[in-house]
């Protein structure tokens, strides 16, 4: 799409933390739908979104280019030919109504730091690629990382055998040159990436910004009781087996285990009792179960307790119960020495740099195995995201912007 940008270093722009969040409100108002924030791998919003992002990408400096998995890439040539390439960035596809931040914020901050390096005339050695990842959020196939997992070179068949509602391949929506988006031959130095923390813990510690140390690992499972359907009117309370009393000891339960460990998270998202009328003992009840930690073993410590007491209530009320697994993700840690950088980068902005784990997943995920990986979380109003409430302050932007134009000068 883009061309090289003939425009002379000194004049390229810099872009305030004012100007970022504003360009992320702009780059809100491209939809796949009317009236609400939808941005789907390869639909009609995303291609706008990316001549829009390119542009801006040639302001500050770079050649823009879309590669052969959709992913927008900025490029800034390195003074030394064989010193490598650091990436940059974040994704450009949403979640359904979707709010303004979650991912282009790292995208707009990326170029930023582009641009104040041209504006102050520093040449770094290495090259520096901004990225706007194609299909992280997976709203259009069902899965996630499509986009980083190209650029990974790890798109395999079960995943590019993938459909969309309409019967579309991920192999047809690319038309078979995927592989082509691959940088694994290369020599990458690192991605780093500024994101929202769609989280509360930055507000209340009061830090405009954090150093993530690792994505969390989850399970995801469904857990089962089968007792016995009966009148509401006519058994007696003692000789009911009742799969909905079983299901809600265990909603209370999973709650306890979630608080029995530090970052510890587990949810039941969804329950279901059947046959489901006001007259009718439940004979069936069914809650899915969510359990996230940053570490392995803690998560899966978690998990086990969990189905130990499922197993007893199911004993104890004479009710039978069974568990499906669901999905089941590692943890993915942060590289330690990028991760220093950017602390140190956050220290010396003035801020302590508080290291927290990230409950949602990321393209560093798909990235970790291919480069060493680092990320920044920016506070978000409250914590929310994927909603179109999501804001961020220009304030803790700013810092951000600081934290990382230090933290790509450090590793020059
Ligand atoms: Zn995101």
């Amino acid at each position: 799409m883009c061309r090289c940008s003939s425009r002379p270093a000194a004049t390229a722009p810099t872009v305030a933390a004012d100007e970022v969040v504003a360009r992320c409100r702009e780059l809100a108002r491209i939809s796949d739908e009317h009236g609400r924030l939808t941005r789907v791998f390869g639909g009609p919003g995303m291609e706008r979104a990316n001549d829009l992002v390119g542009r801006w990408m040639e302001e500050a400096g770079m050649a823009a280019r879309v590669d052969a998995a959709r992913n927008l890439v900025g490029h800034l040539p390195g003074s030394e030919a064989d010193a490598g390439t650091l990436l940059l960035g974040s994704h450009l596809d949403t979640v359904r109504d979707a709010g303004a931040f979650d991912g282009p914020l790292g995208v707009l901050c990326a170029i930023d730091c582009v641009a104040r390096l041209r504006a102050e005339e520093v040449t770094l050695p290495f090259a520096l690629d901004v990225l706007g990842f194609s299909d992280e959020e997976g709203v259009r196939f069902g899965s996630a990382y499509l986009g980083s997992r190209a650029l990974a070179g790890t798109l395999d068949d079960a995943l590019l055998d993938r459909a969309d509602d309409d019967g579309v391949t991920v192999r047809g929506a690319l038309g078979g040159t995927a592989a082509q988006a691959s940088r694994a031959g290369e020599r990458l130095l690192g991605y780093c990436e500024v994101h929202i923390e769609q989280g509360p813990v930055l507000e209340e510690r009061e830090l405009p910004v954090g150093v993530v140390a690792a994505i969390a690992g989850a399970t995801r499972a469904e857990v089962r009781f089968r007792g016995r359907a009966g009148h509401a009117g006519t058994v007696p309370m003692a000789l009911r087996r009742d799969a909905a009393a079983a299901l809600a000891e265990l909603v209370l339960a999973v709650e306890a285990v979630g608080r029995s460990a530090d970052g510890l998270v587990a949810t039941v998202g969804r329950l279901e009792v059947r046959p489901g009328a006001p007259n009718v003992v439940p004979g069936e009840a069914l809650g899915t179960i969510d359990v996230r930690h940053a570490d392995d073993a803690v998560r899966a410590g978690a998990v086990a307790a969990i189905r130990a007491r499922a197993a007893a209530i199911a004993e104890a009320r004479g009710v039978e119960t069974t568990w499906r697994d669901l999905l089941e993700t590692a943890a993915v840690a942060m590289d330690p020495a990028l991760s220093d950088r950017l602390a140190a980068a956050v220290r010396a902005a003035g801020v302590e740099p508080l290291r927290l784990a990230s409950g949602a997943g990321h393209d560093a995920v798909a990235l970790a195995g291919t480069a060493p990986v680092a990320m920044l979380f920016v506070r978000c109003a409250g914590g929310v995201s994927h909603h179109p409430d999501e804001a961020v302050d220009a304030a803790d932007v700013a810092v951000a912007l600081d934290v990382l134009d230090a933290f790509v000068r450090g590793l020059a």
